[in-house]
């Protein structure tokens, strides 16, 4: 792991001592970026269409400048003096990525007229007047600020993403807007299917930023691919080979992947190609391994971590000979029906070499520091292996290349075991071309779909299907329960979800006795609401205060709600692994986490402690800032912070209180059955419970994930009485324990 303070290519934009610009050149040189931008020549027609009307919906391409530049020209026009400028953003990293380079644009501090809030981290104060946050958070202010009232100005952002949140909050909105007659509300898309927006608020006017996109020049695939994280890979060496110059004028290759584990998984066979490549010359004499480990240093790091001087020895050293960089580009033809990429053969053969890219995974779990560096100019080609998030919500510079693997990750409500699962799903038509757009941003460019032409025309949807009619409503029908609206079937929403997901909603929140058999909010529905987390996991916390163990829960719901809590790397598995037992609590997944923090805290939240434990650091301390949050508003519920000192049945039945919706029972050796979908499910491999091949016979779990199995992950032995005393009439009816 690399110390991104000490690392001098680490973003001055995104280095709070170092976010200003402050010499002469660099502001010359922003204002020039500024009004080079699309978005710039619109700028005062923009902002009279905004004076003339309270709603308008604004529509432009990726990189046009919609989500930097506007609050810039509202604040400039005084919007802030009547209220705080905001925009809503449906991803985190996009709401944390724009506020800093607004702040940098503005030449302030993040944090003071420049801030931004997402779910457990608010980084504003009195001075900020340009707010930018999640659409989660601000679906959130409803329930204090009905009429949103300290806002002069909403930018619903990324409005065409279709999030769940953004969707509820066009409804709410519209609501405001119709009491609000000081309210602007913008709308912004990326695509020009906006007229659905438009009739939605009553035919608000659309105004269309005019876009400046280069030609991008599509290739599918002759045939359909097996592995497309192969497949991917071998084109974008392909690539890297077949256009290399010493210019610095490479142009990147964007490559999208569907999550974390595909991206890590390419960016891991990107170093070993690589290599292969590498070498593949006879007369090139290095040290194997110290070469594959200054490759993976720019992967696991990315790229931030190599030095200097291991670049320029890979450089001056990799001087190869043309035939073997010939064979790695005609080594792979008929991948694609492309023979584009031997195009710049030709060109300079003598003097190119091969030299080694920098490779950036982006996705959102990744630090933001992580993240800022794939905005950065480096000396040499970047291929950045990105999920989803850079088809719209990041705007990436200077990218030739794009490979799309024609899939993503979304978030779909599973009838069968009754809860939301990320799935691998293909792409729409839509999505596609918002990818291959990535590469027209700042000339023409080349997008590479590694499925078949015909499957682009009849298999894809032409548009994604939005959130709201594929995921679990609960969070959502709880809020809005809580800002009473009575009929949620009523609910003015721009795609109703079915009917049949609303009553599964409504059915899991009386099940967790957030509502009572009229529908109405009940007391602990009320409590619920208050909380920023799930739903059974705001019950445990509630129900926590009954089994006097309100300290241990709140360390537990903190800790799943960080980021992973061990470190990752090849090389120490069994070390890390070893370490890991340390800690196990063999009932439970959930009690091993506890133990880890306590501990932790034993030894005086140390730095030192994560590192000889290969824990993170990082991860810890944010859980502690969740548990402080958390711990903030069971204050205002003058709740007495009582702890059990430990009593370990207290904690694990109250984690059954949020969760006995998910009991399962031990079938047979290894296989649960869920007691109420009797659904076959298994321990998962990074189980306390299945490193020690522990199988009790009755267990609660958190959610599902499919891999080669349904693995249930974060488990925890209960007691069947517990079961029936928690939910009798439930388990009665249903399954009969
Ligand atoms: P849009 O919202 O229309 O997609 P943005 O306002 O996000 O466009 O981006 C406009 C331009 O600002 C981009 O083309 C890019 O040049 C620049 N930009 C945006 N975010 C960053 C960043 N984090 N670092 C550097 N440049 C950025
Ligand atoms: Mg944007």
């Amino acid at each position: 792991m690399i110390d991104y303070k000490k690392d001098k290519m680490y973003s001055t934009i995104f280095d709070k001592s170092n976010s200003k610009n402050n010499t002469l050149k660099d502001k010359e040189n922003l204002i020039r970026l500024k009004e080079s931008l699309p978005i710039y020549k619109s700028k005062s027609e923009l902002l009279q269409a905004i004076y003339n009307n309270n709603v308008i919906i604004i529509v432009g391409e990726t990189g046009s400048g919609k989500t930097t530049q506007i609050v810039q020209y509202l604040y400039e026009d005084g919007y802030h003096k009547n209220g705080i400028i905001c925009c809503t953003q449906p991803r985190r990293v996009a709401a944390v990525s724009v506020a800093y380079r607004v702040s940098y644009e503005m030449n302030v501090d993040i944090g003071s007229l420049v801030g931004y809030t997402i779910r457990f981290e608010d980084n504003t104060s009195k001075e900020t007047k340009i707010r930018y946050v999640t659409d989660g958070i601000l679906l959130r202010e409803t329930l204090n600020d009905e009429q949103l009232d300290k806002y002069s100005v909403i930018i619903l952002d990324e409005a065409h993403e279709r999030s769940i949140n953004t969707d509820v909050l066009l409804g709410i909105l519209k609501n405001i807007c119709q009491n609000r007659n000081d309210l602007k509300l913008l709308v912004t898309s990326a695509t020009i299917d906006s007229y659905k927006f438009s009739n939605f608020f009553g035919n608000a006017p659309i105004y269309f930023i005019q876009g400046r996109t280069h030609k991008v020049h599509i290739e599918y695939l002759r045939t359909a691919c097996n592995d497309y994280i192969e497949c991917a890979v071998q084109k974008a060496i392909e690539i890297h080979i077949s256009d290399s110059n010493y210019d610095n004028n490479f142009g990147d290759i964007l490559i999208f992947m569907t999550g974390q584990d595909d991206i890590n998984a390419t960016c891991y066979l990107l170093s070993e190609r690589f290599y292969e490549v590498y070498s593949s010359y006879k007369d090139y004499n290095y040290n194997k391994q110290n070469t594959i480990k200054k490759i993976n240093n720019i992967i696991n790091d990315g790229g931030g971590g190599v030095k200097d001087d291991s670049v320029s020895n890979i450089r001056s050293e990799g001087a190869t000979k043309n035939g073997a960089i010939k064979n790695g580009t005609t080594k792979n033809e008929g991948t694609t029906k492309n023979e584009g990429t031997t195009k710049n053969e030709g060109t300079a053969q003598n003097e190119r070499h091969i030299v080694p890219f920098y490779v950036f995974p982006i996705y959102s779990q990744l630090s933001s520091e992580q993240q800022s560096k794939i905005f950065q100019k480096y000396d040499l080609r970047k291929i950045i292996v990105a999920s989803n998030i850079a088809e719209t919500s990041l705007t990436l510079d200077g990218i030739k290349y794009v490979i799309d693997s024609g899939y993503c990750k979304l978030k779909v409500y599973n009838q069968k075991i009754g809860m939301d699962v990320l799935q691998i799903t293909p792409v729409s038509q839509a999505n596609a071309n918002q990818r291959s757009g990535r590469a027209g941003r700042t000339g023409p460019g080349i997008c590479y779909r590694l499925y078949t032409e015909n499957t682009f025309l009849c298999d894809l949807y032409k548009n994604n299907i939005p959130e709201i009619q594929r995921s679990n409503l609960s969070n959502v029908v709880l809020l809005l329960k809580s800002l009473h609206v009575k009929n949620i079937f009523e609910f003015d929403f721009i795609d109703p979800p079915s009917k049949e997901s609303i009553i599964s909603s409504l059915y899991n929140l009386w099940v967790l006795g957030a509502i009572d058999n009229q529908g109405e909010l009940t007391a602990i529905g009320e409590k619920m609401v208050l909380f920023p987390l799930d739903p059974p996991l705001s019950k445990m916390v509630i129900y926590s205060e009954k089994l006097k163990c309100i300290n241990e829960i709140l360390i537990i719901v903190s800790m799943l709600s960080s980021s992973a809590i061990f470190m990752e790397s090849k090389e120490n598995t069994d070390a890390i692994e070893s370490k890991k037992e340390k800690f196990t609590v063999p009932e439970s997944d959930h009690l091993t986490l506890l133990n880890i923090y306590t501990q932790w805290k034993i030894h005086k939240y140390s730095n030192e402690w994560c590192k000889k434990n290969f824990i993170q650091f990082k991860s810890l301390n944010k859980a502690k800032e969740i548990y402080s949050q958390l711990y903030d508003i069971i204050k205002t519920l003058n709740i007495k912070n009582v702890s059990s000192s430990n009593n370990w049945d207290s904690i694990r039945k109250t984690i059954c209180s949020g969760y006995f919706h998910n009991a399962a029972r031990l079938k047979s050796f290894s296989q649960y059955t869920n007691l109420i979908t009797h659904v076959s499910c298994f321990i998962h491999p990074n189980s306390s419970l299945y490193n020690i091949g522990y199988t009790p016979s009755y267990v609660i779990y958190q959610e599902i994930v499919f891999t080669t199995k349904e693995y249930m992950r974060n488990v925890t032995t209960v007691e069947p009485e517990w079961l029936c005393e928690l939910a009798p009439l439930f388990f009665y009816m249903k399954a009969g324990v």
